[in-house]
């Protein structure tokens, strides 16, 4: 028997509780489980998971033997439970990115992550739907069918990481990952209610993360709440041997912050409001919720201003350069011979191409089009080099405001909140979804998005952001936030 009211808890205490042996160490993965059979499978289910093998769960379980008094220090998160994307590299599982040609592929190795996770105690009985290749906004690109948002099965839970926040947003796992190139973690988060953090790029190993566009690219965390997305970043942050763009800036305690209950804990704190991200066309009703969090910034202490990032606007044309241009050179890798998918055809080149038609979606399809057409003679420098030179003007934005004193940036996650399935038909009216998120991919700044409020129903996020490797301040100002407003966070 399994208690399910084990996932109303928080990770750390449910964790704190297996290690010390007043739980058994298969109850919170129990927990998962049940939940997972009683929301996610059927046609009526959400269809977020991909894959799962409770097996291969059980058995790390074993070769953890926790219990017996085991330290949350060595194993923060002792029989935990996560979810990951199925951009992810896993052993026990398929890693096949939402996409055909990558369908049932077995990685012969495991990202860092993953590796960093297990090391904690974690369980990761499950590999969660997604965007082929991450490339959407809504989880409706998976090869494997749609993924439905958690409370109105009409709607989109977002993406691509749409999988990943669903389950926690349903409450089958408390922390999960997914991964962020252009805001696929912190808008599907938006949209679903939750928690979920990009760190800082280079903050956390991209070892064995399937790349879309490798400049871009960081996995994050999706947690239920701020404790729970800061305990999942703490496990997997730092520098790695097999990823040389990751940093060696000590890690500092994400949590340190999680039990002042002082009346002005945020004292000295400079929070930024940036006005392009609020335009006039911005809903009415989602102002009105980011003017009661500045409002309680403002009362835990913190001094709030409004500040400028000029060029905000360029972001989602220079994302759709860059972005796409990398992963047409990511992407040549799928041809057949060594992953996956092998269509035969006329000779070597009618195999690739009957390989790479039938095993690409048509997102997938377009953006190698666009890449390609960015990158070839005669256009590089007309569209790519040019995006490289505004891509470090809207970082050298991020880095004025950020000297100028203001220690994290406030603003709306996304411009809507979470739309009806099948609404968004024109490419482009889906990329204007990630314009209040690519700039922090773009400069490689850490930011996250949390519950402040909710619009008919619909969950709407808040977005902090901070300067590169202050993931610490960032998480500080988001636990005084979340105590501040409580219940309202979901009202
Ligand atoms: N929605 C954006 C895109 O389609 C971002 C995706 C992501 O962050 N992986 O590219």
């Amino acid at each position: 028997m399994s208690d399910v009211s084990l996932l109303s808890r928080s990770a750390a205490d449910v964790a704190a509780d297996i290690a010390a042996g007043r739980l058994a160490t298969d109850a919170a993965l129990n927990a998962s489980l049940q939940a997972y059979a009683a929301t996610d499978a059927g046609p009526s289910g959400l269809n977020a998971v991909l894959y799962s093998d409770a097996d291969s769960a059980r058995a790390s379980l074993q070769s953890l033997s926790l219990g017996n008094g085991t330290s949350t220090d060595a194993r923060p998160l002792a029989g935990i439970p996560v979810a990951i994307k199925d951009n992810i590299a896993t052993l026990s599982m398929p890693t096949s990115c939402g996409s055909k040609i990558l369908d049932g592929y077995v990685s012969p190795f495991e990202a860092t992550v993953i590796a960093k996770l297990r090391a904690a105690g974690a369980l990761m009985p499950m590999k969660t739907n997604m965007d082929e290749f991450a490339m959407g906004s809504s989880t409706e690109n998976s090869a494997f069918g749609a993924t439905k948002h958690p409370m109105d099965h009409t709607r989109v839970p977002g993406g691509s990481s749409g999988g990943s926040a669903a389950v926690v947003a349903a409450g089958v796992t408390r922390i999960a990952l997914g991964s962020e190139t252009g805001g696929s973690v912190r808008q599907p988060a938006a949209f679903c209610g939750i928690v979920g953090v990009k760190p800082t790029y280079g903050r956390v190993s991209r070892h064995g993360l399937v790349a879309f566009a490798s400049s871009l690219d960081q996995v994050g965390v999706f947690g239920q709440t701020v404790d729970d997305a800061a305990l999942g970043l703490q496990v997997i942050a730092g520098a790695d041997a097999l990823d040389s763009t990751t940093v060696d800036v000590p890690v500092s305690d994400y949590r340190a912050s999680r039990d002042n209950a002082a009346a002005q804990p945020l004292a000295g704190v400079v929070v930024g409001r940036p006005v392009e991200y609020f335009p006039d066309s911005l809903d009415p009703r989602m102002r009105e919720l980011l003017d009661r969090s500045a409002d309680r910034l403002r009362a835990l202490g913190a001094e709030v201003r409004d500040v400028s990032l000029p060029h905000t606007a360029l972001a989602i044309p220079v994302y759709y350069i860059v972005a796409p241009a990398e992963a047409s050179s990511n992407l040549a890798r799928f041809d057949g011979v060594r992953y996956g998918l092998r269509v035969e055809g006329d000779g070597l080149r009618g195999m690739y191409e009957a390989t790479r038609s039938q095993g690409f979606g048509p997102e997938v399809t377009r953006r190698i089009l666009l890449g390609t057409y960015v990158l070839s003679a005669g256009y590089y420098d007309a569209y790519y080099k040019r995006a490289m030179a505004v891509r470090r003007l809207i970082a050298a934005d991020f880095t004025k405001v950020f000297a100028s004193g203001v220690h994290v940036l406030l603003t709306p996650t996304t411009p809507t909140t979470a739309f009806k399935a099948g609404s968004k038909t024109d490419p482009y009216e889906m990329y204007m979804s990630d314009i209040f998120t690519a700039t922090a991919n773009l400069a490689g700044v850490p930011a996250m998005s949390q519950p402040i409020g909710r619009i008919d129903g619909l969950p709407v996020g808040g977005q902090l952001l901070a300067s590169h490797f202050d993931e610490a301040t960032m998480f500080r100002v988001a636990y005084a936030l979340e105590r501040a407003l409580g219940s309202e966070a979901h009202a």
